[in-house]
C-alpha cells in the first residue's frame, strides 16, 4: 500500500539555531542566512528522512517560496523528493520545475479572491511570494483580518511577520493533487503552524510538535499525535513516528 507523507519543513522537521533548543554534536545543517544556521536537524532526523524517502512518497509541503525551498541543501542528505509543495500550495514543483497544470488550477481557485495588488496596496508592502500571497514586516493593521476575510484572504501574524493568504491558497490542495498524481492509499502529515492546521485535518493521520504555534494555539484533533520533545527532539519524533506509520497495522 503506498503512503504519501507530507510534511512542513521549518520548526516541524528543521529548526533555525533560535528554535532548535539545546543543540547536539554532528547536528546536520541544511541553510545559513546571514552566517546564521536556519535549518538544523540531527544525523538521526537526517537518516529517517531518507528511510522516508525511499519507503513512501515523501512530499515536503511548505510557505517557503521556490527559491527559499531550493536553497535548503536537501541534496546534502541524498534525497530528491519527486514533488514538493512550496509557496503554501501555491507552486508544486515536480522533479524541481514548477507543474504548469497546477499553477493553472490554482490561479482558476485564487479568482475567486479579491486580487493580489488589491491587498498589498492595504498592507503596504510589494513583497509577494512567487505571485501567490503577501508578506509583510512589523504590526499587524487594524482591522487587517476582518478587512482581508471580506475579500477571501487570510492572515497569519507571528511575531513581527504577518502572512497574507487566498483562502483557498492550501497546503491540503496541492498535497490532494499529489495523491490523486500517485494514487496514494494513505496519507500521514506532519507540521506546526496554523498553515498546517488543513493539511493535518486532511490526513489519515498526522503528528504535530508540542513546541509548536498551532498547539499553542490550542489546535487538536484525535487523528493527530503531539511529540513529547521539543525543538530538534521533536524533529526525530516526528520523522521517526512517520516511518512507525509506514507499517501496514
Ligand atoms: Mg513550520
Amino acid at each position: 500500500m503506498t503512503t504519501l507523507v507530507a510534511t512542513d519543513l521549518d520548526r516541524t522537521l528543521v529548526h533555525s539555531a533560535r528554535a532548535a533548543g539545546t543543540v547536539p554534536d554532528g547536528v546536520v545543517c541544511l541553510e545559513r542566512r546571514g552566517g546564521v544556521a536556519t535549518a538544523l536537524l540531527t544525523p538521526r532526523t537526517a537518516q529517517r528522512l531518507v528511510a522516508l524517502d525511499r519507503r513512501a512518497w515523501w512530499v515536503p509541503a511548505t510557505t517557503r517560496t521556490v527559491a527559499e525551498y531550493e536553497r535548503l541543501a536537501l541534496p546534502r542528505l541524498g534525497v530528491a523528493p519527486r514533488y514538493a509543495v512550496c509557496a503554501n500550495g501555491g507552486v508544486l514543483l515536480v522533479d524541481g520545475v514548477p507543474d504548469a497544470a497546477w499553477s493553472a488550477e490554482v490561479a482558476r481557485r485564487l479568482a475567486r479572491s479579491a486580487p493580489l495588488p488589491e491587498i498589498a496596496r492595504r498592507l503596504g508592502t510589494s513583497r509577494d511570494a512567487d505571485g501567490c500571497f503577501l508578506v509583510a514586516r512589523g504590526a499587524q493593521p487594524d482591522g487587517l483580518a476582518a478587512w482581508c476575510a471580506e475579500r477571501g484572504w487570510r492572515v497569519d501574524a507571528h511575531r513581527d511577520k504577518v502572512h497574507v493568504l487566498p483562502v483557498a491558497l492550501t497546503k491540503s490542495a496541492a498535497v490532494a493533487e499529489v495523491r490523486r498524481r500517485t494514487g496514494a492509499a494513505r496519507l500521514l502529515a506532519a507540521g506546526d503552524s496554523p498553515l498546517d492546521a488543513d493539511l493535518l485535518a486532511a490526513a489519515d493521520a498526522g503528528i504535530q510538535p508540542v513546541d509548536g504555534r498551532l498547539y499553542a494555539a490550542g489546535w487538536r484533533a484525535d487523528h493527530v499525535a503531539v511529540t513529547s520533545g521539543r525543538g530538534l527532539a521533536a524533529g526525530e519524533e516526528i520523522a521517526a513516528w512517520l516511518l512507525r506509520g509506514l507499517r501496514p497495522r
